[in-house]
């Protein structure tokens, strides 16, 4: 994928040696887990995060170890509390899905610096592009700082090009080549990476995209507030929603 890895590096400021290009990021998430991840070691997640981290993590046979959430929300100093030094990798959505909840810049780098040098943090960007607030990180600036960390980023969410399949990761390059070792060689189309290429820095693409995501957003904050059903505020493309019923009922 010399093209769009390249492009990728130009946007994000990092060399191409930093990128390791997925079919979908959700591959690039499995290929963090085949590497870093084995029976006897720690995968650490918040509860109510993204469903693929359990997921890829049990594939390997690795042990899960889930931190309780605070307002549907990750909460850091406990997830910090439960790094054991058989933890190998600690998976943080911002924004998170299906909660729409998201970390802040400060609390989230503090949480990254405390994180032992030999733990991977794989922070997923996936509603990256939806958030406007100022106090709301690109945590690919802090690669330079961090050895363990990984950042996720698809084209499927702002983007638009989910059924194409095309996502990233970004992290040190020797990070970086570990992970390019157990990609599949051919993993990415060709047709997905001209698309992300040609859509990557379309800025009035994105920002089309993004003012109907918000226009849609508040359209269903509304509806969601005149039945009186309480909601989660989300950072996201999406709501959860609460319908005063169990699960399965
Ligand atoms: C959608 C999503 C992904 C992965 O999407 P891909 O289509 O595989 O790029 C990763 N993380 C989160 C939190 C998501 O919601």
């Amino acid at each position: 994928a010399y093209a769009l890895r390249t492009a990728l590096a130009g946007h994000h400021g990092v060399p191409p040696s930093c990128v390791t290009v997925g079919n979908g990021s959700n591959d690039v998430l499995d290929m963090i887990a085949r590497v870093f991840l084995w029976p006897g070691r720690e995968s650490l997640f918040s509860q109510y995060a993204f469903a693929v981290y359990p997921l890829s993590s049990t594939a390997v046979g690795a042990t899960l170890r889930v931190a309780p959430a605070a307002d549907f929300g990750h909460d850091l100093a406990a997830m910090q509390a439960m790094i054991t030094d058989l933890t190998a990798v600690v998976w943080i959505a911002n924004p998170n899905n299906p909660t729409g909840t998201r970390l802040k810049a400060a609390p989230l780098k503090a949480f990254i610096e405390a994180v032992p040098a030999n733990t991977i943090v794989v922070v997923d960007e996936a509603y990256f592009e939806y958030v406007h607030a100022k106090d709301h990180p690109d945590v690919s600036q802090w690669l330079g700082e961090y050895s363990n960390l990984i950042v996720t980023r698809t084209f499927s969410k702002a983007y638009g090009l989910a059924a194409l399949r095309i996502g990233y990761g970004l992290s040190h390059p020797d990070v970086a080549d570990l992970l390019n070792r157990v990609r599949q060689p051919f993993n990415v189309d060709s047709f997905a990476q001209a698309a992300a290429l040609a859509a990557l820095d379309d800025r009035d693409y994105i920002q089309r995209s993004v003012a109907a995501n918000d226009a849609g957003m508040r359209q269903l904050v509304k509806g969601v507030e005149r039945l009186g059903l309480d909601y989660i505020p989300s950072s996201g493309n999406f709501l959860a929603i609460d319908l005063g019923r169990d699960a399965g009922a």
